[in-house]
């Protein structure tokens, strides 16, 4: 299947000041994460044949010009079951239609697969383009650095399991929302699993070393200055201490933690 990626300059906060939009198949195609319009993308939606508009999930910087390119296109617009009220707030569209995680969606004489995707953000799904194709994923993954998963939107738990998932699967190529192509799917999902379990290992040292509050366990967590991203550490924190008490390696209130 012809995958086409296209980054455009989106204006609420993103990692970078741009979001990944791509096209997936020609005629017809799906349009996945129209973030902000741009001439590159009208071009490229020019060029095919739309048939259905996508969102991995419905954050902001990945849902911008979803009305604007339905209405160009006259496409379908797909959420997810059961995540409609919160599509239509976010992109200000009624979705036309709505797919469930393991469905998959006809394309021709190929097919695009629904991932259950979650932990970043609760109604995120990822799209495999073409059997064993490479998977759009979305802000599950990026080739440098981390994404966050930050409390009460993100879900620790659920983003590691979801990680795994997409170890499983071992898909050829990871398509992220944010920066490059992922061209080696297995290293990078290894080492944003050893990023997360390093993150928790400190998280649960400062706990059992006495730290209770939120603020004390995010001063042992991290080494690194945190100017400018304390509010995503902390909810990042926040995150991993839901995810210690639900396994109960830990217990937290909410407001503070204990050893168990
Ligand atoms: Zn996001």
């Amino acid at each position: 299947m012809d995958v086409t990626s296209c980054s455009v300059p989106v204006s609420t906060r993103a990692p970078g000041g741009t979001t990944n939009s791509y096209l997936l198949g020609t005629d017809p195609a799906v349009l996945v994460d129209p973030a902000a319009g741009a001439d590159a993308l009208d071009r490229l939606v020019r060029e095919r044949d739309v048939a259905h508009v996508f969102v991995t999930h419905t954050h902001p910087d990945h849902v911008g010009a979803v009305a604007d390119y339905a209405v160009e296109t006259g496409a379908s617009v797909w959420a997810r079951t059961g995540r409609t009220d919160r599509f239509r707030e976010a992109t200000g569209c009624d979705p036309d239609r709505t797919f469930s995680p393991g469905s998959t969606v006809e394309l021709g004489t190929d097919r695009v697969r629904i991932l259950d995707a979650p932990g970043h953000a609760p109604d995120h799904v990822a799209f495999e383009a073409g059997r064993n194709g490479p998977i759009v994923c979305g802000d599950c993954a990026v080739r440098e650095g981390s994404v966050v998963v930050g409390a009460p939107e993100g879900d620790m738990r659920a983003y590691v399991t979801t990680l795994r998932r997409l170890r499983a699967l071992d898909p050829p190529r990871l398509l992220p929302g944010h920066g490059p192509v992922i061209e080696t799917p297995r290293a990078t999902l290894e080492r944003l699993l050893a990023h997360r379990s390093d993150r928790e290992r400190r998280v649960l040292e400062a706990v059992d070393d006495g730290a209770t509050s939120l603020e004390e366990i995010l001063e042992r967590a991290y080494e690194k200055d945190l100017t400018g991203v304390r509010d995503l550490a902390r909810a990042t924190v926040r995150a991993h201490l839901e995810k210690l008490d639900v396994e109960g390696q830990l217990a937290w209130t909410g407001e503070r933690a204990h050893s168990d």
